[in-house]
């Protein structure tokens, strides 16, 4: 039985191709931070963003040198007022509530759902204040979260909601890419997603003014307003978010292999489910019946209900046996310092205090039950995305698993 798990590898001779071609050519990022042709990238920037669309099928799709530049964007285009309120999943990358601390809004986190772990409506809407703006769902994992459901509060409400889909690209919902389903969304091209171009990320939209708005952000955007004919100045300070054309290269290849790596995901996690299902205590994914799964993590958890052992002797002995990529937590982002303290510009707690007002949002431990007791006692996952499997690889993770399920009965 192999225990030799190689890791991911989705670069090939597409890509050496590609970048040689832009390496030739001596001209490797063409933007320039200057009204006219030119601010918008160069020819690689383009080919992959008419690409992207077509792919995504989307009126627009803008890249970025980072998803996480790419989520600052889309916040800063909503025209956010500081003080105003996001509400957001505490189940993500920092970076999701990072963009809009970033201007000046105020995260608030709601709570999560514990089969999907992507925000839970109720939660949602309980959280819904007179400052809420926007809602930041993440499709976590590699599923879309319940969009119906988040636009349909985002109509009640009169909200925008902007999609992290970093972990799920080329998975579905109703039959519609994930990060497309909402007024704005994205995928990150950083090394370890399913495709990458080393860093960087794609923005896409149906709504043309919120393209315009992201692709000002990226370039400079206060210095090229006049140009450009922009009325609406509000949150237009630019930035350099610009992809190269050398990475531009490198995802112009990878796109095509999407969904190629995305049903073999799919096909190894089935097979996974199979293999593990029988297992008592042992919670396997769970994928909403409305969606696919593209399984950039497989996430898991015991039944601390019916099984008395700890998630992180499981995975010790887990990781002891040789399987790589184990991990018994997740994040819970409200209770990272910045939050806790609510100290981030400055030192005297600039945004949540503003103006002589302060800010009631509650970060205590507590707030989010579900996210909690997840990441402390049922939550544990496998990072399936990081390694091409073979099928010995597949077998050996279910007998490793039946394995440690015999010595702890
Ligand atoms: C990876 C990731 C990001 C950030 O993307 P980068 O391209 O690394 O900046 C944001 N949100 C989530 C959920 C992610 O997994």
């Amino acid at each position: 039985m192999s225990k030799v798990f190689q890791k991911y590898n989705a670069i090939g001779d597409e890509e050496l191709e590609n970048v040689l071609k832009v390496l030739k050519t001596g001209n490797l990022s063409q933007f320039l931070g200057e009204w006219g042709p030119d601010f918008y990238g160069g020819p690689m920037i383009k080919l992959l963003e008419e690409a992207a669309k077509i792919h995504f099928g989307v009126g627009n799709a803008v890249t970025f040198n980072s998803w996480t530049s790419g989520l600052i964007a889309a916040v800063g285009t909503l025209g956010i007022e500081p003080g105003d309120e996001v509400i957001v999943s505490p189940w993500t990358m920092s970076a999701s509530a990072m963009a809009i601390l970033h201007w000046n809004a105020i995260p608030v986190f709601a709570d999560i759902d514990s089969q999907t772990y992507c925000l839970d409506i109720a939660s949602v809407e309980a959280n819904i204040s007179e400052k809420t703006r926007a809602i930041m769902s993440i499709d976590i994992f590699g599923q879309s979260a319940n969009t119906d459901e988040l636009m349909r509060l985002a109509k009640k409400y009169g909200l925008r909601v902007i999609s992290d889909s970093a972990q799920a690209p080329g998975s579905k919902r109703n039959g519609k890419f994930s990060g497309t389903l909402t007024d704005m969304g994205g995928y990150s091209l950083n090394y370890h997603k399913h495709i990458h171009s080393g860093e960087g990320g794609i923005l896409v939209t149906d709504d043309d003014d919120f393209a315009e708005r992201s692709r000002l952000i990226r370039n400079h955007a206060e210095s090229v307003v006049e140009g450009a004919g922009t009325k609406n100045l509000s949150n237009l300070i630019g930035y350099n978010f610009r992809m190269t054309e050398i990475e531009a290269a490198v995802a112009y290849s990878q796109l095509p292999k999407l969904s190629g790596i995305v049903s073999k995901r799919q096909k190894q996690a089935t097979y996974l489910t199979q293999g593990l299902g029988g297992l008592p205590g042992l919670v396997t994914p769970f994928s909403d019946p409305k969606n696919t799964h593209s399984y950039y993590i497989y996430a898991l958890q015991i039944d601390s209900e019916s099984v008395p052992w700890k998630k992180e002797d499981i995975v010790k002995r887990l990781t002891e046996l040789g399987i790589p990529g184990m991990t018994s937590k997740y994040q819970n982002i409200h209770l990272l310092p910045i939050f806790q303290e609510k100290i981030a510009y400055g030192t005297t707690g600039f945004p949540w205090k503003l103006n002589g007002t302060e800010s009631k949002v509650d970060y205590r431990k507590g707030i989010c039950p579900n996210a909690e007791r997840l990441q402390d006692k049922d939550y544990f996952g496998f990072f399936i995305n990081g390694f091409d499997l073979s099928q010995e690889n597949l077998d050996f993770i279910i007998e490793s698993f039946e394995k440690v399920w015999q010595e702890f009965s």
